[in-house]
């Protein structure tokens, strides 16, 4: 470990060494040491289109040469006013405005406050919210507390601000009791604004596909049952599409495969193509009259030094423009997942086997606990670069989450590759 470097999510002692990475190309990442081996989760699932695309990289080193940063208060620029344009345009409704910020924890951030707030300006003091068990919003403080407790808030769960959590109903393939799951989930939420109305802000969940969670799904109908819940109850429906958005899910974002338009909406991660730190929070033209007031108290009091980044616009513009153009491809990734994953679907250690759109997932059945802190996690990313992947199982859940490029064969071959993987590092001792 490099002497001046503090890695993430990183433990200090006993960790191997960090592979040191030269290069990137397509799927491909290129080690110091000359080995290859494929981008198999999309860099922490930010990389859309594969490194070092040429497009990307051309319109930054283009923007670079215009205007790299200026200040956004009392000041605009063209990239931002496109960006703004593009992602209302791809929105359902009338999800409008669009508010710059820099990660997919702020952009969360900015959801919570502006939810807070949007509900004190038309007079009300509302707090709560509820969110789901196994949920992650990101590691800043409020994100955290809108996220499930875990060991990673712990230390500074006595911080945190009080979130009523339900459970999420993750389904897989051949899931019988899944119908009944959500109407008990919704009966739970149901009970909770009935009891007490003008408590909760809103609710807070990632739509179709919790991520850090475990890569657990959801269908597209308690999506739209939890919708309708929101509705009648009159909260806020804030979905964080920090990992989902820019057709992770199959369709641009999970609202629009779900039919459901939010209240709100978060997006990072996919919105540069993983080229540059930015992201957004959108919300409906209805949030945003509630501060349009001459009264100070009434303003949004937030913003970044970074806020709507030139070069991040520049990079998010060439990136929704590729992606408006991979929407069959993504369609054709989800089949070819069908159709690969079949070839664990039998095995005697797989349960839970699940795709959405470009994410496919499954557990792998240990003698140790199901979760995060499963050892196999270790195994495998111990290995998987001598099989030539890039892979980072969150405990016992395997998943592939490919850049978008990556072909047929290629996709076939990262199946093979991790079945050896299993065979070989998991099955025989
Ligand atoms: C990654 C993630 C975040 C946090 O985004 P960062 O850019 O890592 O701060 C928030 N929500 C979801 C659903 C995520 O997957």
């Amino acid at each position: 470990m490099h002497r001046n470097v503090w890695y993430p999510f990183t433990k200090v002692k006993n960790n191997p060494e960090p592979l040191k990475v030269k290069s990137g190309k397509g799927i491909w990442l290129e080690l110091e040491d000359g080995r290859k081996i494929i981008d198999c989760i999309s860099s922490w699932w930010v990389n859309i289109h594969g490194h070092a695309h040429p497009e990307i990289s051309k319109a930054i080193s283009t923007q670079a040469e215009t205007l790299e940063h200026v200040i956004f208060s009392n000041f605009t620029h063209q990239p931002a006013e496109d960006v703004a344009e593009t992602l209302a345009r791809l929105l359902p409704g009338d999800l409008n405005r669009v508010f710059f910020s820099d990660n997919g924890s702020t952009a969360v951030e900015v959801a919570l406050k502006m939810g807070i707030q949007y509900w004190q300006n038309r007079g009300e003091k509302r707090q709560k919210f509820i969110a789901f068990n196994n949920s992650y919003h990101g590691d800043t403080f409020g994100a955290m507390s809108a996220g499930s407790r875990t060991i990673f808030s712990d230390v500074f769960s006595s911080h945190l601000f009080d979130v009523d959590f339900v459970d999420y109903p993750s389904t897989w393939q051949g899931d019988k009791t899944v119908a009944e799951k959500e109407d008990r989930i919704i009966e739970q939420i149901e009970k909770l604004l009935e009891v007490s109305p003008g408590e909760y802000v809103g609710i807070i969940i990632e739509p179709l596909v919790q991520g850090a969670g475990g890569m657990n799904m959801c269908r597209e109908e308690f999506l739209q049952k939890l919708h309708w819940v929101n509705r009648q109850y009159d909260t806020l429906l804030i979905f964080d599409e920090v990992m989902t958005g820019f057709g992770r899910t199959g369709e641009l974002f999970a609202c629009r495969r779900a039919q459901v338009q939010p209240d709100m909406i978060c997006l990072a991660k996919g919105l540069t193509g993983g080229f540059l730190p930015l992201s957004v929070t959108v919300c409906r033209d209805e949030i945003f009259d509630t501060f349009n007031s001459d009264d100070p108290m009434k303003t949004f009091w937030h913003g970044h030094s970074y806020t709507a980044n030139p070069l991040g616009c520049a990079a998010a513009l060439a990136t929704l423009k590729l992606l408006e153009k991979s929407q069959d491809r993504i369609k054709e990734i989800e089949n070819k997942h069908k159709e690969l994953i079949s070839m664990f679907t039998e095995k005697k250690y797989v349960k839970n086997v699940r795709i959405t759109g470009t994410i496919a997932a499954f557990d792998l059945i240990t003698k140790d606990k199901d979760g995060y802190l499963n050892p196999v996690s270790d195994t495998v990313k111990k290995y998987c670069v001598d099989y030539g992947l890039l892979m980072r199982p969150l405990g016992n859940t395997i998943y592939l989450m490919p850049p978008y490029c990556i072909t047929d064969s290629e996709l076939a071959d990262v199946y093979q590759k991790l079945n050896l993987l299993i065979m070989d590092k998991l099955m025989n001792n």
